[in-house]
């Protein structure tokens, strides 16, 4: 029989049997097999070179702030790239970094050195690859404006795409047609600009979350994508769900479109308090509400 475990610590640490709610904002979920926290590029290419000849599936989880997790056992192994690919440098207005980067660390440090552009992403708890992979925006910004590559790992091979080649628009990018691509790293230009205006703009945009988000309890952000001329938190306000809970699932108060994680809520909890809103919207509008938080296993 395969040692799977002892194949897997050939090229990364790999811890077994891990709960999801200590890998997710939500703190909702069943376990993991296997996560790997490989060092470097060598060897997560051959940790996934391996995975595949084992023929067991593999995700790579950023700081899971998008996912929410099934209540069941995933047989097979997560790879995090927040422990080590977390260098970024500067050069001029240019940034490359990898993509375990906090990018919240990354605005700050541009902000230290005069740049713009990065404003509107403090307060988002993520990784640089999980917001290539969602093309992550606020206040009318995303990554698409200020990525000029990205370095895949794509069939075995390092490859970097172009901006266009990324295929970005809302919330959506090529990387999620491509679930077996690894993003890697990343290449974006941002402008000159005055530290403390941008330091200033920062403040602005932190002290609007605080006081529109419900911080204080486990989440995933927004649960759904606006609809086209609307936003989902008017929505579900409309057919009355503001505060609505079930099981440990609590629509936010203070966010309709939050969905926390009030104390032991299970996934089907959750998705049971999606699809009554779903349901409920779609009759009282007749708009068909798209969740952004992604279901895994
Ligand atoms: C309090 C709060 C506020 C938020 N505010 C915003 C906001 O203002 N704007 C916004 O857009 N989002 C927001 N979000 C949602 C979330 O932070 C973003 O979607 C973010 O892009 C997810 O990044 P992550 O690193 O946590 O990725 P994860 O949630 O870990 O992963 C998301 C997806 O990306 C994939 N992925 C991650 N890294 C890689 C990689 N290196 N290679 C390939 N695939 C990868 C994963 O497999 C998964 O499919 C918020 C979330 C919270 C909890």
């Amino acid at each position: 029989m395969i040692d799977i475990y002892t194949k897997l610590s050939n090229f990364a640490p790999i811890k077994k049997d891990v709960s999801f709610k200590t890998m997710t904002t939500l703190r909702i979920g069943g376990t993991a097999a296997y996560v790997a926290t490989p060092e470097n590029m060598i060897a997560l290419q051959a940790l996934i070179e391996t995975i595949k000849k084992l023929n067991i599936p593999f995700k790579v989880f950023g700081k899971g702030s998008n996912i929410l997790c099934g209540d069941g056992y995933y047989p097979g192994v997560i790879i995090l790239l927040d422990r080590h690919f977390d260098d970024y440098y500067f050069d001029d207005e240019n940034i490359i970094a990898q993509a375990g980067c906090s990018i919240i660390a990354i605005a700050y440090g541009a902000m230290k050195k005069g740049l713009s552009g990065l404003e509107w992403s403090c307060g988002i708890p993520a990784t640089l690859g999980g917001c290539l992979y969602m093309n992550a925006g606020a206040y009318k910004s995303s990554m698409k404006d200020i990525v000029t590559e990205v370095l895949v790992l794509k069939d075995g091979n390092f490859v970097w795409l172009s901006n266009e080649e990324c295929q970005f628009a809302y919330r959506k990018s090529i990387f999620q047609q491509h679930p077996d691509w690894i993003i890697l790293a990343c290449k974006m230009k941002l402008k000159q600009g005055d530290s403390k205006q941008i330091a200033s703009l920062m403040d602005d945009r932190k002290a609007r979350r605080m006081a529109t988000q419900p911080l204080n309890y486990p989440s995933a952000g927004s649960v759904f994508r606006n609809p086209q001329d609307t936003f989902a938190w008017s929505l579900i306000d409309g057919i009355g769900y503001r505060g609505k809970q079930v099981g440990g699932a609590m629509v936010s108060d203070k966010h309709p479109n939050f969905i926390v994680n009030s104390g032991n809520a299970t996934c089907e909890d959750f998705l049971n308090l999606v699809n009554q809103i779903q349901t409920k919207v779609k009759a009282t509008y007749d708009i068909d509400l798209i969740m952004e938080v992604e279901k895994f296993n």
